[in-house]
């Protein structure tokens, strides 16, 4: 297969877990027979130094082009005091825009070397595997009206949670057709008790349910669902829910997995021509100014990203798998990266990445 893929290493930590990341999937390519195609882009503060631009043209197109692109992280120190359309952040919404992207993805899983590390107990997470598909971009987050007025004691702020049917129908093919990968079941989170925006989300979700008669549709309400994660998060398959409280549930889930650096996400959106859904694919983790250029950041949520990117993006699920295992493998070895407390001296990025590679390219997948 042809995999044209965009890098954007950004910032901070972002180039040195993307280095990995790529060599990684350059890895992939070669043991399973790819054709790869690498283009490399500015995006963050660094496009800000060498363009005055967080999100230059040039990227945009690059990125149109690709399909798929993979993000390491942007941010940078000395721009924390600058107009919001001068900060490195301002590149990854404008991204999101030009792609098009409605919905996050990020895949929650617990390995067993890290379960001491979830302040869960053990046979809590032990065994969890769960995607919290989150739409990205409606309700109150980006809902008119919106503002502060008056003063005294009538000062006042509203914001407007709003969702069309149009924009609940496609996030939720989305997630129907993710569980059909999968265990082929669909939690879809809302809070119709009390909330309109939540019965149409409802009505719409149970609709767009009958095309997939083979999933198993539950609905649950946020307020339970919040407390489900913690108390038996192993029932999750795909949780579906709205921007914000997925953006509160994702971060939920993140404390699962031990660290926030093993933690990896897909933003996509439409399909390609070839069937594929267009993506963007990053860690969850920002750019770490306070380890940056030591070496020692931790590249599996980046490393995790090109495994939702096999399987999103170019539908290879067993690279996919292929890549998971590896990163399982580094961490049964237990020379891991200083942020997952090793007992000895911890791996470097750079020791992480060689250790994947060879795994990879030892194709020791498990059958
Ligand atoms: P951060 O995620 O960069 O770092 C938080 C803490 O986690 C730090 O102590 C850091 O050392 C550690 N950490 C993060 N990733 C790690 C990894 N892979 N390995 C080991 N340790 C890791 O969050 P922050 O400090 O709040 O933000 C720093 C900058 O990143 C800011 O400019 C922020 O705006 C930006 N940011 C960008 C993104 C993104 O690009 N998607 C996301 C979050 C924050």
């Amino acid at each position: 297969m042809q995999l044209n893929v965009l890098v954007l290493p950004g910032d901070g930590i972002g180039v040195e877990v993307t280095r990995e990341a790529v060599r990684v999937l350059k890895a992939v390519a070669d043991s399973f027979g790819h054709s790869l195609t690498l283009n490399e882009g500015l995006l963050g503060g660094i496009a800000i130094h060498q363009r005055g631009t967080p999100i230059p043209d040039e990227t945009k197109e690059l990125a149109l082009k690709a399909d798929a692109t993979l993000l390491g992280a942007v941010g940078l120190p000395e721009f924390d005091t600058a107009p919001p359309d001068k900060r490195p952040e301002r590149g990854l919404l404008g991204l999101r825009k030009a792609l098009g992207v409605y919905a996050n993805l990020r895949p929650v899983r617990s390995y067993r070397s890290l379960l001491d590390s979830s302040p869960l107990k053990n046979e809590l997470v032990e065994g969890v595997d769960m995607i919290i598909v989150r739409e990205l971009t409606g309700g109150l987050y980006y809902g008119t009206p919106r503002g502060i007025s008056g003063s005294g004691a009538e000062e006042r702020a509203v914001n407007t949670m709003t969702y069309t049917r149009s924009e609940i129908e496609r996030v939720a093919h989305m997630a129907f057709q993710l569980a059909g990968r999968r265990r082929k079941k669909l939690t879809s989170i809302d809070k119709s008790n009390v909330l309109e925006n939540s019965q149409l989300w409802r009505r719409v979700v149970t609709e767009v349910g009958r095309d997939y008669p083979d999933i198993k549709l539950d609905h649950l309400l946020v307020d339970n669902c919040a407390m489900q994660l913690v108390v038996g998060p192993k029932q999750f398959d795909v949780l579906l829910t709205e921007n914000m409280f997925g953006d509160i549930l994702s971060d939920e889930g993140a404390v699962l997995a031990g660290s926030i650096g093993m933690l990896p996400s897909a933003s996509i959106g439409a399909k390609a021509p070839s069937g594929a859904w267009i993506g963007l694919y990053e860690p969850v983790h920002g750019s770490a100014p306070d380890i940056a250029g030591q070496n020692k950041a931790n590249p599996l949520g980046a490393v995790g990203s090109i495994a939702a990117m096999l399987e999103y993006s170019f539908g290879l699920t067993e690279e996919a798998i292929a890549v998971n295992f590896a990163i399982e493998e580094v961490l049964n070895s237990g020379h891991v990266p200083a942020d997952l407390k090793p007992a000895d001296k911890p791996a470097s990025t750079t020791e992480v990445g060689d250790a994947l590679c060879r795994y990879i390219s030892e194709r020791k997948v498990p059958v």
